[in-house]
């Protein structure tokens, strides 16, 4: 069966094809510019050049023709019909408590998922967009909803609880939820592969650090704690966003440079991180070559950012009782030797010790620690287009 996979934002829409279960890669694409001047698609069938078509999208409505279209062109498609793609998965940001696993997608699950909008106002709108666009599309087609938060929803609540009136966590739902869950997932199953355990009998610290970043404590295979929370803005420092500070920063720099709340929290999500402590670039790879030449916010962005990760492997290797492995996923994880090197220095107390021959590698399966590290140390590119194929295919198969 083919599934269609599709991401989508607020005015961009990714998606991919794959055979499933054979887990084969068709076609991947992006649609840029929805609803703006300049509307684009960028459609790849595996093993083809690039197509590029810039054609007026007023909405997402339009966008997923335009992916039709380009999944049935006959030279660059995948299907000679819309019947063969069997389903459709889409990734939606928050689940809320209500989504413990991916979902079939009804009339009852999507006003549920409404309901959760107010908790991600920047995501769940434009997921349910792309929901939508498909529906009206591919009226016959089943469609599955994967959450970014139902991997975490096994925390307990000593996890997931904040230290603030209990009230607000009834009233409102704020609680951590956690975000990346099904690049977490996806990586925990893999490294129990690599460990040759069952899932269930791993432990792990899991860091996806790209541009979002986020660490999860898995004990036997089960999500304990993580570090993003009512909000992707929690725990690591970001391309753009700040992770942990005291709260009482909020109120302080408010007063001094007279901001709205509404400043503040685009200050935090958009103008911090990487890119605030630089000034330089939300992307380490500018924040690098920025250091090679001396520049020492770049320098002080980069070991902040190691700093954090850092921390948060300790702490989560206190949570849980030591882990088998510490895994490193996501475009700076997969990527940058250097940082995962920074990152473990000084670990080699907690028995975490890099090979660093080993980890001169980019984007490939491996086991990067010492043979008598006692905690191995795992590169493991992420895929969780897969992982929403993978739920996709056997909710509607089921
Ligand atoms: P992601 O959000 O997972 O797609 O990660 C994107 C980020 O990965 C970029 O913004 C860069 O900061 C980082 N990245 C990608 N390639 C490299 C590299 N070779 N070295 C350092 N960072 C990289």
């Amino acid at each position: 069966m083919k599934v269609l996979v599709v991401n989508c934002g607020s005015s961009s829409l990714k998606y991919q094809v794959l055979d499933m279960p054979s887990e084969e890669l068709l076609c991947k694409g992006l649609v840029e510019r929805i609803g703006i001047d300049g509307s684009v698609i960028k459609h790849e069938k595996i093993g083809q050049d690039k197509f590029v078509l810039e054609v007026p999208m007023k909405d997402h409505t339009d966008a997923i023709g335009h992916v039709i279209d380009a999944l049935l062109d006959k030279d660059h498609g995948v299907a000679a019909s819309m019947d063969e793609i069997g389903a459709v998965g889409h990734r939606v940001v928050q689940g809320g408590e209500k989504f413990a696993s991916s979902a079939l997608v009804t009339d009852e699950m999507l006003k549920t998922v409404e309901g959760l909008n107010e908790l991600a106002p920047l995501h769940n709108p434009a997921n349910l967009l792309g929901i939508a666009a498909c529906k009206k599309l591919m009226p016959n087609t089943s469609m599955v909803g994967v959450f970014d938060t139902s991997f975490h929803q096994t925390m307990p609540a000593e996890s997931y609880i904040y230290a603030l009136p209990y009230e607000y966590y009834e009233k409102y739902g704020v609680r951590r939820y956690g975000f990346h869950g099904t690049s977490h997932r996806y990586v925990t199953a893999k490294a129990a592969e690599m460990l040759g355990k069952k899932v269930d009998e791993v432990n792990l610290v899991t860091c996806h650090i790209g541009n979002g970043a986020s660490c999860a404590a898995v004990k036997n295979g089960k999500c304990f704690d993580t570090s993003m929370g009512l909000t992707p803005l929690e725990g690591l420092v970001m391309g753009t966003r700040c992770g942990d500070i005291d709260p009482a920063i909020i109120p302080f720099v408010a007063g001094k440079e007279n901001m709205s709340f509404a400043d503040v929290d685009t200050m935090m999500n958009k103008k911090s991180g990487i890119l605030g402590i630089s000034g330089i670039s939300s992307d380490m790879r500018d924040v690098e070559d920025a250091m090679a030449k001396g520049d020492k916010k770049a320098q002080i962005a980069w070991d902040v950012f190691a700093h954090r990760v850092k921390h948060y492997i300790g702490a989560y290797m206190a949570e849980i009782g030591g882990a088998d492995a510490i895994v490193f996923t996501a475009g700076v994880g997969e990527n940058s030797a250097p940082m995962r090197e920074d990152i473990c220095k000084g670990l080699e107390a907690l028995g975490i010790v890099l090979d660093k021959e080993a980890n001169k590698v980019r984007g490939e399966e491996k086991v990067l620690s010492t043979a008598d590290s006692k905690v191995k140390i795992l590169l493991i590119p992420t895929n969780e287009e897969l992982m929403i194929a993978k739920d996709t295919y056997e909710i509607v198969t089921k």
